[in-house]
């Protein structure tokens, strides 16, 4: 089936006038002007002034860094703002579906509740990787959003890329990669393949290895048809001035993010060996994020007993195929010697 985007988008949009701000209505040129046109309060502190609705500047600097234009990237308050835009575009409630895989990343279906948008569920393999067959038997005509996350969050395995290629090819709707983790990984990202597949739309996030979770600034790249309509519902001023000026800084210091990651995940290479030794670590699972998935003897007892000795892990017991699993995200060299020293002693 080939992709259409107008059999996608929600149909109360298509005539749609988005909202026109101030900022919208004049945009600035650099040249001195007195502005009086958005009732703000003259007098200067930094933050008086309404940030740039479309976030140019930062957009300039990412767009460059990705060899994409600016109009292919919507900026979020955070990924999860983003994705809630995918929801609010694409998909007509009580009507339509999105397909996600777990176990996964909890937003895909906490979004689709809030949205009223069935969340059909298709388990990964027992490896984690995508059941494509499975999932092409679940495709109907309602179906708009297939949401991956690469790498996965629980697990922390990066997705075939065999397979992804399979449903961005085969899908008519909208294939959603998360790539929150990317920057961990050693694959690359699907932001190079944009221009291969009009469905394909990669998120990204500050949150993780930027180390701005605080900040909340959430990214999402795709053909420009698709960030034209996300463009056009997001709140106005969705991303504050000061988130702004932060990203714009930390994305531009390539090195400063460099040097952090590679400790990561140096750290996160002694740790997997080291867990291997731990005599009620059953197994330790491949990853290709800033966190690994350990199954343990008994994932409730060992999270209790951490948290007893004051260290917070993320017990995954619950979720489909991570029965005993505990999540350990990487921390400093110090903390991470605090974790072993404690699992040592349990
Ligand atoms: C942490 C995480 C995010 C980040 O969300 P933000 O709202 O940008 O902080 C997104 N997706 C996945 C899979 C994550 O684990």
């Amino acid at each position: 089936m080939s992709f259409n985007l107008n059999n996608l988008i929600r149909d109360n949009l298509k005539g749609l006038q988005a909202y026109s701000s101030a900022r919208d209505e004049y945009v600035s040129d650099g040249s001195q002007m007195v502005f009086l046109d958005a009732n703000e309060n003259p007098f200067e502190n930094g933050v008086n002034r309404y940030p740039d609705p479309q976030q140019r500047s930062l957009k300039t600097i990412l767009a460059k860094q990705r060899g994409l234009d600016s109009d292919q990237i919507l900026l979020g308050n955070g990924s999860d703002e983003v994705l809630d835009l995918l929801f609010r575009a694409f998909c007509e409630p009580a009507k339509d579906v999105v397909i996600s895989l777990p176990p996964t990343y909890g937003m895909y279906k906490v979004l689709a509740g809030i949205n009223d948008i069935e969340n059909l569920e298709v388990p990964l393999t027992s490896g984690f990787e995508p059941d494509t067959d499975a999932i092409k038997t679940a495709i109907t005509e309602t179906t708009k959003i297939i949401f991956l996350c690469s790498p996965n969050n629980p697990t922390g395995n990066s997705l075939s890329m065999e397979k992804i290629k399979e449903l961005l090819t085969s899908f008519h709707g909208l294939v959603v990669i998360d790539e929150a983790y990317i920057d961990f990984s050693s694959n690359v990202s699907w932001v190079e393949q944009l221009n291969a597949y009009p469905n394909l739309v990669v998120t990204q996030t500050l949150s993780k290895a930027y180390g701005m979770a605080g900040i909340r600034l959430g990214v999402c790249y795709g053909a420009k048809d698709v960030i034209s309509i996300l463009n056009k519902i997001k709140p106005p001023y969705n991303v504050n001035e000061l988130t702004q000026k932060r990203a714009m800084e930390r994305v531009l210091d390539t090195k400063g993010v460099r040097a952090e990651v590679q400790i990561i995940l140096e750290e996160r290479k002694k740790l997997i060996t080291a867990l291997n030794r731990i005599a009620f670590v059953v197994k330790v699972y491949p990853t290709d994020a800033n966190f690994v998935l350990v199954k343990v003897d008994n994932a409730d007892r060992r999270y209790k007993d951490l948290i007893k000795k004051g260290i917070v892990v993320r017990n995954r017991t619950n979720q489909p195929g991570c029965e005993d699993c505990l999540r350990f995200t990487i921390g400093t060299p110090e903390e991470n010697k605090v974790l072993l020293n404690t699992l040592e002693q349990l």
